[in-house]
Order: structure tokens, then sequence, then C-alpha cells
């Protein structure tokens, strides 16, 4: 089984991988675990890929599609795989299939867990801290007894930039625009499956086993 896996931020992506690798006995290849794998040994990948993720870039293509090339070729990724994060952009799907070309195969299908962008919204924004205990908050999915205050200490709760809703919005209007002509790209080749992300895990999951099982 040879996937690719997409989705924005919050659509529940990396649930769904976990269980899609482990069903399938196939490996999961993060470009961004990848990435961060080596900033931690300080490799030179990693401290060339840190001068781009501290930035909020992309990493350059010649060095990402070298990584994916490198991992793609090795014995555990013979029989299938589950690629994460990458490709990004259309130019990073060609080269992912020149490089499978390469290695003679193909992909089988690309799965794209779809939620509402008002749904990520709410799924993403709306956390609050309490800056005495360090005590989480949700305003829908767990709120305090009374709004802007900590149950444990009465301390009043304060919200860090990335969860504020502006800014999550903004991150997942980028995203959105950058994830469109790789979706259409995928649509056109016929491997595009989109997967209603709006329900349970567990229904999310049984509909990606139903895609799968024509495999
Ligand atoms: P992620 O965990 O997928 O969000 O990746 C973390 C960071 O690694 C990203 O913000 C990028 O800087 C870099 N990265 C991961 N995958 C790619 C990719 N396919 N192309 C370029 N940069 C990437």
């Amino acid at each position: 089984m040879k996937l690719v896996l997409m989705g924005l931020p919050g659509a529940g992506k990396g649930t769904q991988a976990e269980k899609i690798v482990e069903k399938y006995n196939i490996p999961h290849i993060s470009t961004g675990d990848m990435f961060r794998a080596a900033m931690k040994m300080n490799t030179d990948l990693g401290v060339e890929a840190k001068s781009y993720i501290d930035k909020g870039n992309l990493v350059p293509d010649e060095v990402t599609n070298g990584i994916v090339r490198e991992r793609l070729a090795e014995n555990d990724a013979k029989n299938g795989f589950l690629l994460d994060g990458f490709p990004r952009t259309v130019e990073q799907a060609k080269a992912l299939e020149q490089i499978l070309s390469d290695l003679g195969t193909e992909l089988d299908a690309v799965i794209n867990i779809n939620v509402d962008k008002d749904i990520l919204v709410k799924r993403l924004a709306g956390r609050w801290i309490c800056p005495t205990c360090g005590k989480t908050y949700h305003e829908i999915y767990n709120p305090p007894k009374t709004q802007g205050i900590c149950d444990e200490d009465g301390s009043e709760l304060y919200q860090r930039e990335d969860d504020k809703k502006e800014t999550v919005e903004n991150r997942l209007n980028v995203n959105l625009k950058q994830t469109e002509p790789l979706l259409n790209f995928y649509k056109e080749t016929g491997k595009l499956h989109n997967i209603n992300g709006e329900q349970e895990i567990d229904d999310v999951f049984c509909d990606v086993e139903k895609i799968l099982a024509s495999f």
C-alpha cells in the first residue's frame, strides 16, 4: 500500500496515520519528523533544515526530495509506506512520481481528510492557559467553571498568540491556498480520495479502510 496522507492542521491526520500504519504494517514517513530527528541529532541535514524551519519556511526541494528519495529506497518501504507532510507542493508531487518511477513503482492512493475550515478553527483555537498553575482549558471542549478564570487558583486566564482565532484562521487560509493546487494535481491523476473528517475517529478510519480495501 503506497499512500500519501493529506489534511489541514486539526483534521486528525496524525491519529489516522497511526491507525493506518498499524493496520497495514507500513512505515510512517513524515518529513517533518525526519527533520526534527535530524535537528535533535545535530546532523548536517538538521543544521540546514533548522535554518529554514526556525523562520517558518519550507525546507528547499532539493533537500526534501533528497531525503524522501533515500528513505523510500530503504527495504522497509519496498512493500508500502504512508507519506505524511510530503509532498507539499505540485513540484514535490512531480518529484515523487519520478522517485517512485525510478524505483519501478507508483502511488496507490492519496487520502485527504476533509474538515470544514470553521470546524478546524473551533478545534484549534480557543485554548486558554492559567499563568499561575499552567492548567489549560478549551472554551468549547473543556471550559473553566467561570469564563476566563482558573478553577484551581482563580487566576485570570490568557491566550497564546498561536491559539487565538485570528491566528489560527490565518494559518489555515495559508495552508488551504498551498494545498489546493496539490489536491487538483492528484484529482487529475485519479488518485485522490476525499474522506469526511468531521466524523468520530473510528468512523473516519472505517472510510479509510473502505477505500484501501480496493488495493
Ligand atoms: P510538519 O511537522 O510536517 O509541519 O513539518 C515541520 C516543518 O518541516 C515544516 O514547517 C517545514 O519547514 C519542514 N517540512 C516538512 N515537510 C516538508 C516538505 N515536504 N517540504 C518542505 N519543508 C518541509
